[in-house]
Order: structure tokens, then C-alpha cells, then sequence
């Protein structure tokens, strides 16, 4: 394809440098991109774009210890769970978890949400920093069950082992479906 600024030098497909502001910030990311061999105009597919909208994306987390399209991938498919099921399990909408794969960027609460509920270490991180912050009755131990006589029926079935039983009022399909 002929480059329709110069009109001389021909698009070709390569790896190169590009600009990107990220909330006001800068950074330069190496992208696949169509570039004029001889005025070195550059542009990008619609496949191209979406790449370069992750990798600046990406460029911005970095900078800002967030997990990284990539990462957040890997996390999700660490647990073998779909998008939609993966939503339900942060309680957010299927749509916010396509976004942040996309490049959409995760603000900070949703980052350690995800790193909480998918990554082991970070989890019992949290656990040793909660349990040194409680009073120590509140800490993990033998838990008192009371199961008064009216609302006993909604646990019929109950499982104290596998903790199967009807879930309390939660519907079985996950309702964070938008
Ligand atoms: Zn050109």
C-alpha cells in the first residue's frame, strides 16, 4: 500500500515506537504498526489500535504496580474461570472484567480485589495483617454456631463439612450479569 502523505514510500508492517498519554501521563510503547519506508509515517489497524491500547494501558500499571492485561489473564485462567464467572466472583459486571482485559485500567480498590481473590500469597498477606490488627478474640478460631429454631428450615440440608446446603438467599446464578 502506497503511503498517502508522502505518496511515494510504501506501508509497511513493523515494530515501533509510539507516543502514549495515559492520564496525563507519557510513555512510549513498541507496537506492530504500518510505517512509510520513506517518510516513516506511521498508522495503525484496527487490530493494531486495540494492541496499543493495551500495551499503554499496560505501560500506565506498571508504572503504577497494577496488574497488567496479561496478569490479570493469567490470574483468571490460574482458576479456570470464564470472564462471566470470574465477575461473579469479584462481584463486579461481566462488562468491567472484558473492559480491564481490554485495557480499560482498574482503579486501585479493583486491583486488590482481584489480586485478594485469585492470588494466594496476597491473600494470606491480608490475613496476617488483619489477624495482627484484631483484638485477638476476634481472631480466627473455633466459631460459635447458634442456629435458632425459626430460621433453622432455610438450612435444611446444610453440610457443616462441605458447606453445601441452600446459600442464604443468594441466588445459584450470579446476579452481577451486566
Ligand atoms: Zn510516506
Amino acid at each position: 500500500m502506497k503511503c498517502f502523505v508522502c505518496g511515494i514510500g510504501t506501508m509497511r508492517v513493523q515494530s515501533a515506537i509510539v507516543e502514549a498519554n495515559v492520564r496525563g501521563e507519557s510513555f512510549r510503547v513498541q507496537v506492530e504498526a504500518e510505517v512509510c519506508d520513506h517518510c516513516g509515517e506511521t498508522v495503525l489497524t484496527d487490530a493494531q489500535a486495540d494492541a496499543y491500547s493495551i500495551a499503554s494501558a499496560d505501560a500506565y500499571r506498571r508504572a503504577h504496580g497494577l496488574l497488567t492485561t496479561d496478569e490479570f489473564k493469567a490470574a483468571r485462567k490460574r482458576l479456570g474461570l470464564s470472564q462471566r464467572a470470574f465477575a461473579c466472583r469479584l462481584g463486579v459486571g461481566v462488562n468491567s472484567v472484558k473492559r480491564w482485559e481490554a485495557g480499560a485500567i482498574q482503579d486501585e480498590s479493583s486491583d486488590r480485589l482481584i489480586r485478594l481473590c485469585t492470588d494466594v500469597e496476597a491473600a494470606r498477606t491480608n490475613l496476617r495483617e488483619l489477624e495482627s490488627a484484631l483484638p485477638i478474640e476476634s481472631r480466627l478460631g473455633p466459631v460459635p454456631v447458634t442456629v435458632q429454631a425459626e430460621t433453622r428450615s432455610d438450612w435444611a440440608g446444610f453440610s457443616p463439612l462441605t458447606g453445601s446446603g441452600p446459600a442464604s438467599g443468594r441466588s445459584p446464578d450470579c446476579s452481577y450479569a451486566a
